[in-house]
């Protein structure tokens, strides 16, 4: 049998405030993932440009800053065979323009930027996030 393995996602502002967080949480569940931590949230400015501090260069940084601490979001642990790879399947393609059919991006997401959904990249950054936003209790990992 394969490992569990955890992964980190947002729901984020767009996809919260259109209401859209029940129906990507079943997409999420319907794919084989477990929630394992769930809380509700709003990033502050720098949690945001430290989030994503590897795109500080790119032109829509400041844009992407201002998008993630426009409301609150939905910061989770989801736990699944292969998770880190799952999950960036499901989530979709980052322009929804690209995102294969029935994917939470071509179902949800309004634009490159306001696109629904977060997960991390690889298992070195999951295991970044997570911590981050979720103690060990939290992440049953005492
Ligand atoms: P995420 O890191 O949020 O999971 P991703 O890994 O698919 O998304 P990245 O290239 O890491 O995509 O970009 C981070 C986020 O920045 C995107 O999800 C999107 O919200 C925003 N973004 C990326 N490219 C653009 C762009 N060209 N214009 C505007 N916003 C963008
Ligand atoms: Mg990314």
């Amino acid at each position: 049998m394969s490992e569990k393995q955890k992964t980190f996602s947002i729901i984020k502002p767009d996809a919260v405030a259109s209401g859209k967080a029940g129906k990507i949480l079943s997409l999420l569940e319907e794919s084989g993932f477990r929630i394992v931590a769930l809380r509700m949230t709003k990033l502050s400015q720098s949690q945001a440009e430290g989030f994503y501090a590897v795109h500080r260069e790119r032109p829509f940084y400041s844009s992407l800053v201002k998008f993630m601490t426009e409301g609150p979001v939905i910061v989770m642990a989801l736990e699944r065979e292969d998770a880190v790879k799952k999950l960036r399947d499901v989530m979709g393609a980052t322009n929804p323009a690209n995102a294969a059919e029935g994917t939470v991006r071509k179902l949800f997401a309004e634009s490159i930027e306001r696109n629904a959904i977060h997960g991390s990249d690889a298992p070195e950054t999951a295991a970044e996030e997570l911590k981050f936003f979720f103690n060990s209790v939290e992440l049953n990992q005492l």
